[in-house]
């Protein structure tokens, strides 16, 4: 479809960005290649461009205007709302259903918001999300070639202006629209009257209302166009269809095209609803339990006058934020203090009811609170709805807050109803853990008060070590007569901060190895870890560095550490991964040279302990995750000769009581004499059959993916070398349990001879000590 002119001009744009930009002209251009135009004007819809530069098809032939808030003058759904038809927030997805079910679409449950799966974001934060990468590259089937999906997903970057301007969440659904198909099936004139069709039959919204915008989208190299959906100043949704992906060459069409369509659904339901904003259509029920509670009841006339202009105190787009108040208050002609006065209360209650909802999702979903990646803005948004709390000194507890909104949300998400008392003492600890802060914030404080002035830097570092938040700095310096400046943006920042330092701790040293020409090595290690030996010929000898056809010898990876052995009597130390090359180090100089058939041979020993190790990690996970609650996932693991430990998500020190059990639990299932089941599967077939908590390992690549399953007790996608029955991992024991950051405990054990070991060095050291 691209001329090979506008392929040469698009091959210099290498960013999303400049993509996005430069297509956008490209598509508006030339739109009916691009575009459903022939859809459009049968619709009635008239072609036109806006002062701002975008082309928009609108039927009112006088228009000059585009839809966006800033072109057509902010939002105008509350005082005069153009839906006539309301839709509950549960509802907008039950619509969606009604119109694209039997036009072929399959709807499919939520993906988990806590991104396993994907190994580049750790939040699910669109419906997309839930397909990328490994749909989207080909190498997994979707659930269905059309299909919808009312997909939870988290965002952290707007955490400020949630409950102010009315349309801000930190979490939200996102139901999408998605069609994965070759080019012959591609109907993109269907695929946009289905939405259309939704919006104006199944909305009964008068095509009067609706302005659509010419565009384009960008993103993880492939691109295309899209039309985005406004009505009164609201973008209702945008379709996007993704059709090519840029290489060096140039950009190509894409083998599969992909139709992201998203759709907040809390937003549709506030435009249909025509509520004063977005919380009030998405959790009505909630709001009334808070307002019982709290006795603030919602001032109608000022807040509807006041959502009018809360855009305007959108913290992305304003730089002084007292000057934007004062802006509100001119136009609603009321003094800014009363302004505050009556408004922050209303606006507290928000963010609370808003917050709570997206702790119930994360937390439920296997994310904790913690001072580390994720977990931390879950903690950041934990702490700001407990500062409205105790600033309004309200008698809320949010732990009930999220089983109100378990309540309210039965219906479509049935499943968050599923470990509410969990939840509750999950926060339950976390607050205990702010106030503990607290008390410790009240000295650290004074000393630093008492030297005067306090920099961004400095209020940034005490949130982050010490948890102090700004409100607490605040209040503090009065007393010294201090006034403390804190950025509108703070939490941002903080986020930020965060994000950077654990990207510095991302990044290893690697080292360079020519291997152009020389072919893959077969694993051999992946079905029987009794096989030890096998013949070999090698490939390529870089100084000690063997590679070789095929080998059984177990390269360090997934926190196992690797085989040792010999390779025709020579012995090899290490062994590591390079790329899909398995690379032996030699003691010494090889003594057999490339082309020469070899014989390998791994330590028999050594290999049964490792895989003793390895298997009953997976027995300590089960075991744990039984004794302590369903947020038991694994954060990470080593496997080594001596010992083995493993690191899981929980919010406090594992009690002696609970290390016994776990113990115990962990012995039972070796006792039990449960055959494995080690397979490659594909990944779809897999995820089908076991859900995504196969990645609690962390995200693994490939089309086909290696599943070790301990029937009726864990499955997970793990490439180790394990044991063929559980009874072979002989006694477990549980040797420490310590806490190393903030929400993971480590569990350090021994299995088989390991601890066999072990027993006989403590009995000694009894012996020793009793004489
Ligand atoms: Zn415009
Ligand atoms: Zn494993």
């Amino acid at each position: 479809m691209l001329s090979d002119q506008l392929k040469e001009q698009l091959r210099r744009y290498k960013t999303d960005k400049e993509l996005k930009k430069e297509f956008k002209i490209i598509a508006s251009k030339d739109p009916d290649s691009y575009f459903p135009t022939k859809e459009l004007k049968e619709l009635g819809y008239i072609r036109k461009l806006c002062k701002c530069g975008t082309y928009f098809w609108t039927v009112h032939k006088d228009r000059e205007v585009c839809g966006d808030p800033t072109c057509s003058g902010g939002f105008q759904v509350v005082l005069d709302n153009p839906s006539p038809i309301k839709l509950s927030y549960i509802d907008v997805w039950k619509k969606i259903v009604e119109i694209l079910e039997p036009r072929g679409y399959k709807p499919i449950k939520r993906y988990p918001c806590v991104a396993r799966w994907n190994p580049t974001s750790e939040f699910t934060i669109a419906s997309i999300s839930a397909f990328q990468p490994y749909v989207i590259t080909g190498e997994v089937e979707p659930p269905a070639k059309k299909l919808i999906i009312p997909q939870f997903c988290l965002r952290f970057n707007d955490i400020e202006n949630v409950g102010i301007t009315g349309s801000h969440c930190t979490g939200f659904v996102m139901i999408g629209q998605h069609a994965f198909v070759s080019p012959e099936e591609w109907d993109q004139g269907q695929l946009f009257m289905d939405m259309h069709d939704f919006i104006h039959k199944g909305v009964g919204l008068a095509k009067e209302e609706i302005t659509i915008h010419e565009d384009s989208w960008a993103g993880g190299g492939s691109f295309g166009c899209s039309l985005e959906f406004f009505s009164r100043g609201v973008e209702l949704f945008n379709q996007v269809y993704t059709m090519f992906e840029q290489t060096s060459e140039g950009p190509r069409e894409l083998k599969l095209k992909v139709l992201d369509m998203g759709l907040g659904q809390e937003r549709v339901a506030w435009f249909s609803q025509g509520t004063p904003n977005m919380y009030e259509a998405t959790f009505p029920y909630v709001l009334k339990k808070l307002r019982e509670i709290t006795k603030i009841e919602l001032d109608l006339d000022l807040y509807n006058n006041f959502s009018q202009y809360s855009a305007y105190l959108n913290m992305d787009e304003v730089d002084d934020l007292d000057a934007a108040w004062q802006r509100v208050a001119k136009e609603i002609n009321i003094d800014v203090k009363e302004l505050k006065r009556k408004i922050m209360p209303m606006t507290a209650l928000y963010s609370i009811a808003e917050h709570a909802r997206s702790l119930l999702f994360a937390i439920n979903d296997g994310k904790l609170p913690s001072n580390v990646g994720g977990g931390y803005n879950l903690r950041v948004i934990f702490r700001r709805a407990i500062s409205f709390i105790d600033k309004f000194k309200w008698d809320v507890d949010i732990a009930d807050v999220c089983s109100w909104h378990a309540k309210e949300l039965r219906e479509l998400f049935p499943e968050v109803s599923d470990h509410l008392d969990e939840i509750r003492e999950i926060l339950y600890v976390e607050k205990e853990k702010f106030y503990a802060t607290k008390k410790k914030a009240k000295k650290i404080l004074e000393k630093i008060l008492e030297k005067g002035e306090i920099t961004t830097e400095t209020l940034i570092e005490l949130y982050d070590s010490n948890g102090i938040s700004p409100d607490m700095v605040k209040e503090a310096a009065k007393k010294f007569n201090l006034k403390i400046k804190v950025p509108d943006d703070f939490y941002s920042l903080v986020v930020e901060r965060h994000e950077k330092s654990e990207q510095i701790h991302a990044t290893g040293k690697e080292i360079e190895l020519n291997l152009t020409g020389v072919p893959e090595t077969k694993s051999l290690y992946y079905y029987d870890y009794t096989e030890t030996s096998n013949k070999a010929k090698v490939l390529k000898i870089i100084k000690n560095m063997v590679i070789l056809d095929q080998s059984v010898a177990y390269p360090t990876s997934g926190g196992q550490l690797h085989d040792i052995g010999t390779i025709n009597n020579q012995k090899f130390v290490d062994v590591f991964k390079y790329g899909n090359y398995i690379v032996h180090i030699m003691d010494k100089k090889p003594k057999f040279k490339e082309g020469d058939v070899v014989e390998v041979q791994v330590d028999d020993h050594w290999r049964k302990q490792l895989a003793q190790h390895h298997t009953a990690t997976h027995i300590v996970n089960a075991a744990a995750r039984e004794v302590l609650g369903s947020h038991i996932n694994q954060a990470g693991a080593k496997k080594t000769i001596k010992k083995s430990h493993l690191d899981v998500t929980h919010y406090e020190q594992i009690s002696k009581e609970n290390l016994m059990e776990i113990e115990q639990k962990a012995n039972e299932i070796v006792k039990k004499s449960i055959d494995l089941h080690l397979d490659f599967v594909p990944r779809s077939e897999a995820e089908k059959q076991y859900g995504v908590m196969i990645y609690q390992g962390g995200a693994v690549p490939g089309k086909n993916i290696r599943i070790v399953e301990i029937p009726g007790i864990e499955v997970e996608a793990c490439g180790g070398t394990h044991l063929n029955n559980t009874s072979e991992a002989g006694e477990i024991k549980i040797t420490k349990s310590q806490k190393i950051q903030d929400g993971i405990v480590r569990l350090s054990f021994t299995a088989g001879d390991a601890t066999q070991k072990l027993k006989e060095k403590n009995q000694k050291l009894i012996k020793e000590l009793k004489s």
